[in-house]
C-alpha cells in the first residue's frame, strides 16, 4: 500500500511509502484522500500525524506527470485532497524529515501544525522548472510566513533545512525520533480549538500599492530565465485581494496555463535530461572504484582548479608540475582563491586551512604512487602527454584511475602508451575547473566500464554534471563549438561586426557572443588547432579573419587587444579601433561583397551549425543520446535553459524547417564546401516524425 494509516491511542498516523521520494503523483493523491476520507469517518480519532516513509516526507510533483495531464486527474491537490485535509475537524500534524519541496511542502501546508527534522529540506523550487507553486503555495505561504518573506523564497526557489525556515513555517523542531516528536505534539494540541487553517487567515499586502509593482520591476529583467517569477508575484497579490476560493482557481488556471505553454517546456526537459546523464548501458555504478586520495599532474589554470574541486569534494590532492614555480603559483592560486572566499565571510577560516592543507605539493612521480586517481592537466601537446602516462604507468598503483583533461587529443592514442587502456579516461573540465559544472566523461575504446562508473561517480562527489562522450577530435562540446564560432567569422567576413554577432546571440540567449568568448578563451588556442589541421590537410578551410587577428598578436584579454580592446582593470570589452579595417580589408582579398546580414541570419547560421554537428555526433555513436549533448550546452557553453538546448531548442523549431533552411544557406553563405548539407540523421528523424532531442543511440 502506498498509503498506511496505523491507529494509536485514537491519532491516525498516516504514512506516505512508495518506495521512492514520495511524490505526489495519482496513486499517491487517491491514496491520502482515501486515508483522509477515513479519518472524517472515525469518530474516535483526535489527531493525524501525516509522516514520509523512506528519504522524504515528499519531493513534490512527479515531473513526468506534470508533462502529461495526469496532475489534473482526480483528486487534484488544490481542489480536493487539500479542503479535505482542511474541513477535517480534528488536527492535522504534518511530520517532515528529508525532502519537503514543491508539492510536498504545499501539502504540509494544508495541514494545521508542520514539526520537522532539524535537517529537513524545504523549499517551493517550482521557479526552477519553469513554473511556480500550483497547488495552494502562492496562497498558503504568505498566510505562514508573510508577504515579503514568501516572495522571496519562492523568487529564489532556494532549499533549505527546517532549522533555518523563516518564521511561521514550522512549529515545532523535533531533534529526536520524528515520529514520537509528532505524537508528542499532537497529544499537545488534539483538544486546542480552533483547529488552524492558513486558508481562514487574512493576509495584508505590506507596503501600499506600490509594493507588487517594485516586485514586478525587480523580477522582469528577462522573463524567459524564469517564466514562472511574475505570475509568483501576481498569485500573492491576489492572496492579498481575492476570497480565498477565487485566489486558489486562479492560481491553477494561470498554473495549467504556464506548464503547458512553450515558455516552461524546456525547464523541465533541462531537469529530467540532466539526471539521465549518468545512466549508461552497461555500466554498473556500484563497480565505481573507491577514490579517497588524487594527483594531479600541471598545476597551471586547469590544474589547480582541479585541485580546489577534489579538495572541496573532500579528496586529498598531491599536484606535481616540472617547474617548480609553475607548482608554487598553482599552490598559491587554490590558496588565494579560499581566501578570497574567507575575505567574503563565505567561509571560516578554520574551513580555509583544512582545505589548503588538503592540497600539497610534490616533486617526484614516486610520491603520487599510491593514488587512487591521478589527473594529467600539462600543456596540450601529445609528445607531453605521452611521456607523462609512460611515467604514470610505471608509478601508479594496480587499479589506479589514469585520467587526462585534454581538450581535444586523441585518447586512445595517450592510453596505448600505458600497458592498461583499461584505466585510462577522459576527464575534461572546462575553466574555471572549480566553477564550471560540467564534466566531459571521455571514454577510450579500451576503456573499463568500472573505470567509467568511477569517473560518474566522482563527477557527482565533486558536484559537477557529468556528459560521456566517445573519442573524436573536440569531443561533444567543443567539436560543435567549432563549427558553430566558424559560422561566427564567416558572417563577419560576408558583412557582419563581431559586436553584431555578439549582440545577436547574447539577445537570442547566450550567456556569451562567439567573440567575446574568444577573447576569454584567448584566440591562440584554437589557431594552434587550425595550423596543426593545415598541416595534416593542404585542403583544409577555416576562417581567414580568425588568423588574421592571430598574426597581430590580437590574442585577446591576455593582450589587451583581440575582437576587442581591454583597459587594464576593466573588465568591458571596448571596441578594437583597428579591427574594421582589417576585417573589411579581408572581405575585399576574399573576393565577398560585404551585405547587410541580419541578426536572424546570425543566429540561425550559427545554432543550426550547431544542430547539424550534433546529429553527426550521435550519428557516429560519439553521445549517447540527444539531451546528452543539450546538457552539455547548458552546463559548458553557456546555452539558455530556456531554450533547452541546441536540440531541444532544434525540436521546437521543426526539423523540416531546419533542413529547409539549411538548404538555403548552402546556396547563398561561403566557407567550407559542402558544409550546408543536412545531416542524413536529421533528415530520417524528420521523415519518421521523431524527436532530436530525444534521440538514443542504441548499443
Ligand atoms: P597551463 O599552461 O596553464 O598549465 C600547464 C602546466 O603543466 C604548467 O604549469 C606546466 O609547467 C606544466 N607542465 C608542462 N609539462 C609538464 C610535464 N611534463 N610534467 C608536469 N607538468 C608539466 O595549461 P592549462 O590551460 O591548465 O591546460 C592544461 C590542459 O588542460 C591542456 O591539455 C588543455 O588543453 C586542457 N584544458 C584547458 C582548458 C582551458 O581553458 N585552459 C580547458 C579545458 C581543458
Amino acid at each position: 500500500m502506498i498509503v498506511e494509516t496505523d491507529v494509536r491511542d485514537g491519532i491516525h498516523v498516516i504514512s506516505m511509502q512508495d518506495g521512492k521520494l514520495n511524490c505526489m503523483a495519482t496513486p499517491m493523491r487517491r491514496g491520502l484522500l482515501e486515508a483522509i476520507d477515513a479519518v472524517s469517518a472515525d469518530p474516535d480519532c483526535r489527531a493525524v500525524v501525516l509522516i514520509g516513509r523512506g528519504k522524504a516526507f515528499s519531493a513534490g510533483a512527479d515531473i513526468n506527470e506534470l508533462n502529461s495531464v495526469a496532475p489534473i486527474v482526480q483528486p487534484a491537490l488544490h481542489q480536493m485532497l487539500f479542503p479535505a485535509i482542511e474541513a477535517l475537524s480534528v488536527p492535522v500534524i504534518a511530520a517532515l524529515h528529508g525532502s519537503a519541496l514543491g508539492g510536498g511542502l504545499e501539502l504540509a501546508l494544508a495541514c494545521s501544525y508542520r514539526v520537522a527534522a532539524p535537517d529537513a529540506i524545504l523549499g517551493l523550487p517550482e521557479i526552477n522548472l519553469g513554473l511556480f507553486p500550483g497547488a495552494g503555495g502562492t496562497q498558503r505561504l504568505p498566510r505562514a510566513i508573510g508577504v515579503e518573506a514568501a516572495l522571496n523564497l519562492m523568487l529564489a526557489g532556494d532549499t533549505f533545512p527546517a532549522a533555518k525556515a523563516p518564521e511561521g513555517l514550522i512549529d515545532r523542531i523535533v531533534e529526536g525520533e520524528l515520529l514520537q516528536g509528532a505524537l508528542a505534539f499532537a497529544d499537545e494540541v488534539a483538544d486546542a480549538r480552533p483547529v488552524p487553517v492558513l486558508m481562514k487567515k487574512s493576509v495584508a499586502a505590506p507596503g501600499g500599492a506600490g509594493f507588487f509593482q517594485f516586485a514586478r520591476g525587480a523580477a522582469k529583467a528577462d522573463p524567459r530565465k524564469l517564466p514562472g517569477a511574475l505570475p509568483i508575484i501576481d498569485m500573492v497579490e491576489a492572496a492579498t485581494k481575492l476570497p480565498p476560493a477565487k485566489a486558489i482557481d486562479l492560481e491553477f488556471e494561470t498554473f495549467t496555463t504556464l506548464m503547458r505553454s512553450d515558455a516552461s517546456k524546456p525547464f523541465r526537459y533541462a531537469f529530467l535530461a540532466e539526471r539521465a546523464t549518468s545512466a549508461i548501458p552497461g555500466v554498473d555504478p556500484k563497480s565505481a572504484r573507491p577514490v579517497a586520495s588524487a594527483a594531479v599532474i600541471g598545476a597551471g589554470t586547469m590544474g589547480a582548479g582541479i585541485a580546489i574541486t577534489l579538495s572541496e569534494a573532500g579528496i586529498p590532492v598531491r599536484i606535481l608540475d616540472l617547474n617548480a614555480e609553475a607548482l608554487q603559483r598553482g599552490l598559491d592560486y587554490c590558496r588565494k582563491t579560499w581566501d578570497s572566499r574567507v575575505a567574503k565571510g563565505r567561509m571560516t577560516d578554520a574551513k580555509r586551512d583544512t582545505l589548503v592543507a588538503n592540497v600539497q605539493g610534490v616533486e617526484s612521480y614516486s610520491e603520487i604512487g599510491e593514488c587512487d586517481l591521478v589527473i594529467e592537466a600539462v600543456v596540450e601537446q601529445m609528445p607531453v602527454k605521452k611521456a607523462v602516462f609512460a611515467e604514470l604507468d610505471r608509478v601508479m598503483k594496480a587499479g589506479a584511475v589514469l585520467a587526462t583533461n585534454t581538450s581535444a587529443l586523441d585518447l586512445d592514442e595517450i592510453a596505448a602508451v600505458t600497458g592498461r587502456a583499461g584505466d585510462v579516461i577522459g576527464l575534461h573540465f572546462f575553466s574555471p575547473a572549480n566553477i564550471m559544472k560540467l564534466l566531459e566523461v571521455v571514454r577510450g575504446k579500451n576503456t573499463a566500464p568500472d573505470v567509467l562508473a568511477t569517473a560518474l561517480a566522482l563527477a557527482k562527489k565533486l558536484r559537477k554534471i557529468p556528459v560521456v562522450s566517445g573519442v573524436c577530435e573536440g569531443f561533444i562540446g567543443n567539436r560543435m563549438i567549432d563549427r558553430y564560432v566558424g559560422q561566427a567569422m564567416y558572417l563577419v567576413e560576408e558583412g557582419a561586426t563581431p559586436q553584431q554577432v555578439d549582440k545577436a546571440l547574447e539577445r537570442w540567449g547566450m550567456a556569451m557572443g562567439p567573440f567575446r568568448m574568444g577573447d576569454v578563451v584567448g584566440n591562440d588556442v584554437p589557431w594552434e588547432g587550425r595550423k596543426r589541421n593545415r598541416e595534416a590537410d593542404a585542403d583544409f578551410v577555416s576562417p581567414v579573419i580568425a588568423d588574421e587577428i592571430c598574426e597581430r598578436g590580437w590574442f585577446g584579454q591576455k593582450t589587451g587587444l583581440g575582437w576587442y580592446k581591454y583597459v587594464p582593470g576593466q573588465r568591458k570589452p571596448l571596441p578594437n579601433p583597428d579591427l574594421v579595417e582589417v576585417i573589411e580589408a579581408t572581405s575585399v582579398r576574399l573576393g565577398i561583397e560585404r551585405r547587410k546580414i541580419s541578426d536572424e541570419e546570425i543566429v540561425r547560421r550559427c545554432i543550426f551549425a550547431l544542430v547539424n554537428e550534433a546529429a553527426a555526433i550521435l550519428d557516429e555513436g560519439i553521445a549517447q543520446r540527444g539531451s546528452d549533448i543539450d546538457i552539455a550546452y547548458l552546463y559548458g557553453y553557456g546555452f539558455p535553459r530556456f531554450r533547452g538546448g541546441p536540440l531541444f531548442f532544434a525540436d521546437q523549431a521543426g526539423l523540416y524547417a531546419i533542413i529547409r533552411q539549411i538548404r538555403k544557406f548552402a546556396a547563398q553563405s561561403h566557407g567550407e564546401p559542402d558544409f550546408w548539407t543536412p545531416h542524413p540523421l536529421l533528415l530520417s528523424l524528420c521523415e519518421s516524425g521523431e524527436s532530436l532531442s530525444q534521440y538514443e543511440v542504441t548499443p
